[in-house]
């Protein structure tokens, strides 16, 4: 069994197509799903999706390119979200020094906010981190994160970033990124990483695995992900598999509902 630890099945490019792509993912021996939001509409997305599916969990929370659109009242709705026990961490949240659709400052007062509401929830946070790799390390060092442990999601840094936010307590969870020919780094951290903290997602509708790169992704593409790191870890993909489910339950404190 595989556990998808980030997925927009919540976006509008599934819309229609969740019991297909449930399916689909299930042949693939994919079986659990986190999906993940960005501002109110797509959080309620993912909790109606986590209400309706039983192997749906919800990642909520607010993206660092929604600075603008973040208020009192988006917060007060977040805050009433995250009371929904299929609400598992607060996510995505983070920097995104790519995108840059608001500067830093207004970025970090944002990522410090949602790293406080996770506090309050007791919830890990799921990390996007966009070129600012040496800023989230300091916020999220700062914040003292490994009191509530988290992901750094679709990790696409070198073994060094990898080390230092594995000292921060943090796991680390790996795309369709790591199948692609030009991501030697990321290859190098997938094969360095303590199994005990590897997490895998797809990251869905984006960044499609090899053999499929270049079509839309799906949550059952997983499985390439999962396939690519036994790999280059030269272990039984099942290895992967159970490894990173377990992982994946335990940071989610889900172990006992599913
Ligand atoms: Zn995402």
């Amino acid at each position: 069994m595989i556990f998808d630890s980030h997925t927009h099945l919540n976006s509008d490019k599934f819309a229609g197509e969740v019991p297909e792509l449930l399916e689909r993912a299930k042949k693939l021996d994919v079986t659990e799903f986190a999906v993940v939001g960005f501002d109110t509409e797509s959080n309620q997305r993912s909790l109606a999706l986590s209400a309706e599916y039983q192997n749906i969990w919800s990642i909520i929370g607010w993206h660092p390119t929604e600075v603008k659109t973040y208020s009192r009242g988006a917060e007060k709705t977040l805050e009433q979200q995250l009371e929904d026990p299929k609400a598992v961490a607060v996510g995505e949240i983070g920097l995104d020094y790519y995108w840059m659709e608001d500067p830093k400052e207004a970025q970090e007062k944002l990522f410090r906010r949602q790293i406080a509401i996770a506090r309050e929830h007791q919830l890990p946070v799921a990390i996007h981190c966009r070129d600012a790799f040496a800023d989230t390390y300091r916020i999220l060092k700062e914040e003292r994160i490994h009191e509530l442990g988290g992901i750094m999601h679709s990790f696409n840094g070198d073994p060094e970033w990898m080390k230092h936010f594995l000292e921060l307590g943090m796991h680390i969870s790996f795309s369709g990124v790591v199948t692609f020919k030009n991501a030697p780094e990321v290859q190098a951290a997938a094969k360095e990483v303590p199994l005990e903290r590897l997490l895998v997602e797809t990251d869905d509708p984006y960044l499609t695995p090899v053999p499929y790169r270049g079509k839309r992704n799906e949550p059952g593409y997983t499985r390439y992900v999962v396939e690519k790191i036994a790999e280059l870890r030269d272990v039984p993909w099942q290895k992967i598999a159970a490894q990173t489910f377990q992982n994946t339950a335990a940071l989610f404190g889900i172990e006992e509902r599913l």
